[in-house]
């Protein structure tokens, strides 16, 4: 199942969120080359968009991001500002986690419904709490101490 994000979030994120994953970058937005979800290693790639047009000429809306479940490839939207990509990370993330640990909705829409609110919440709660990630971090750090 591929799942495409097409909605603006309208939050944003300090950019230096997210830093533990694989180790290589890629792009301008040093996205992890790949992010580990359960037992899956979700590949995350950008794309530019293509602009197209319907038959009246009118310019398709852009996906923001993609995530083909199955096939473990999560692609960003590259003509998005650092907010919205840390937001679009963190959506299609929740896609990924969806299918893994499979936590199961009525139907696309329905997940796409949550999905789009819970990444808006957390990539909300994250920006207002800046802090957080690190403290997240360091208990980790004190875990394996
Ligand atoms: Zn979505």
């Amino acid at each position: 199942m591929i799942l495409v994000f097409y909605l603006l979030s309208g939050v944003a994120l300090r950019s230096n969120m997210s830093r533990k994953t694989s180790s290589r970058r890629n792009d301008k937005f040093s996205l992890p080359k790949s992010i580990k979800v359960g037992y899956a290693n979700y590949l995350m790639q950008m794309f530019a968009p293509k602009i197209q047009k319907n038959d009246a000429g009118d310019e398709l809306q852009q996906p923001m991001g993609e995530t083909n479940t199955q096939g473990h490839v999560v692609k960003i939207n590259s003509e998005q500002n650092f907010d919205e990509v840390a937001n679009t990370m963190i959506h299609e993330l929740l896609h990924a986690m969806c299918y893994i640990f499979r936590i199961d909705f009525k139907n696309e829409l329905e997940e796409e419904k949550y999905v789009a609110a819970f990444s808006n919440a957390i990539t909300t709660v994250f920006k207002d709490n800046p802090d957080l990630i690190d403290w997240i971090k360091e208990t980790q750090h004190a875990k394996s101490e």
